[in-house]
């Protein structure tokens, strides 16, 4: 067997070590006679994964006691949707922060529920950093502020929790969670699609503040209101419960590892190296402002890019795959979550030095 390094921004690598404790599970769950995905979501089984995957979320996070913790499908993109039908209530307007191509979405879904501000943009900038938070032109009367803490796309990261307040901060947390420890009780809620940090996709992770489940917008499907889920443990219908078992096996991970403050240093060294590779060399440039580089999606352009497809294919042969770069960008994009061992980045800065000898 031969597995290789994937850059993949999603679906993404798993932890080695889950994938085979998956394997070791998959016909027969703990002497239960059946797989996970076989049993019922309601049965003794099942709430026992459920629980403990939600209890050692809950523990890595720091989740303070007043936030509900829902296991949801839909992806991140229904978020989109959620967030404003959920939040906007009497006030009908909210801020939105602009720092690239996820947020572009989250913001043409809200207009069609209520009022956007763009209360800060970097769009003049290229999306190559993030705006200054003195120059924030929040609404104290806006319903909630919504940003995006990692660009997947355009590989900008905020290093910093904007403070709005009393006004609930929502964060689509999709391509970031579980990278670093993160202090939740400065949020409303945090939501994430699952295919990057958390397990594979078709789960959708959302923590939300209780005071903040309230009547939603008229109109809005049952399946849409938090409270729906919120009261029924995620289990108002089928919840992807094999999504959530695996979930729960990389929340197991994590914590043996040492937690998020272990995740994020080890994060930190990764990209890190990464960065110095691309810096180091006129071979290779990344664009984005070094104060707010992503520690976990890493895009690059080659000083020639008749030489991308080369890459790529060299790259490949290498084991060391998916590192074409967003179509709408170009070049060359690396994701280096949380399962990206440091050795498949350290063969990842090899391999480009070598290429750079080369072909430079
Ligand atoms: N937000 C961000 C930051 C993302 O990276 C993605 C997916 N790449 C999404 C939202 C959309 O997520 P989903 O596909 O789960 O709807």
């Amino acid at each position: 067997m031969a597995r290789v390094y994937n850059f993949s921004a999603g679906p993404a690598m798993l932890p080695e070590a889950v994938l085979e404790r998956a394997r070791t599970e998959m016909l027969d769950w703990q002497g239960s006679g059946m797989s996970v995905m076989e049993m019922s979501h309601r049965g003794k089984e099942f709430m026992s994964i459920a629980t403990r995957a939600e209890a050692d979320l809950r523990e890595l996070m720091a989740i303070p006691a007043n936030y509900k913790v829902l296991f949801l499908q839909g992806g991140a993109s229904s978020q989109f949707a959620m967030v404003p039908m959920n939040l906007l209530g009497a006030a009908g307007r909210a801020d939105y922060v602009n720092t690239g191509a996820w947020s572009k979405k989250a913001i043409a879904e809200a207009r069609r529920y209520g009022t956007v501000n763009i209360a800060a943009s970097s769009e003049a900038e290229k999306f190559n950093t993030v705006p200054a938070f003195d120059a924030w032109q929040l609404d104290s009367g806006a319903a909630y502020v919504h940003y995006t803490p990692n660009e997947t796309i355009g590989g900008v990261e905020f290093h910093w929790v904007p403070d709005t307040g009393t006004v609930p901060l929502v964060a689509d947390m999709s391509s970031t969670i579980l990278s670093r420890p993160v202090d939740v009780s400065r949020y409303g809620i945090i939501y994430a699609g699952a295919q990057k940090n958390i397990g594979p996709a078709g789960l959708t992770v959302v923590i939300v503040r209780e005071d903040l489940l309230a009547e939603p917008l008229a109109g809005t499907p049952t399946m849409f209101d938090y409270r729906t889920h919120a009261d029924n443990e995620s289990m108002y219908n089928t919840p992807p419960t094999y999504g959530w078992y695996l979930a729960g096996l990389v929340f197991e991970w994590i914590k043996d590892l040492g937690g998020l403050e272990a995740m994020g240093a080890i994060n930190q060294r990764k990209a890190g190296k990464l960065y110095a590779a691309i810096d180091g060399s006129d071979f290779y440039a990344n664009p984005v402002d070094p104060a707010c580089r992503s520690w976990m999606n890493v895009p690059f352009t080659l000083a020639n890019p008749e030489l991308d497809a080369t890459f790529l294919s060299e790259a490949k042969s290498e084991g060391l795959v998916t590192l074409k770069g967003h179509r709408s960008v170009g070049g060359m994009r690396a994701s280096i979550y949380n399962a990206m061992p440091e050795e498949g980045v350290d063969a990842l800065v090899a391999f480009m030095a070598e290429f750079e000898r080369k072909h430079g």
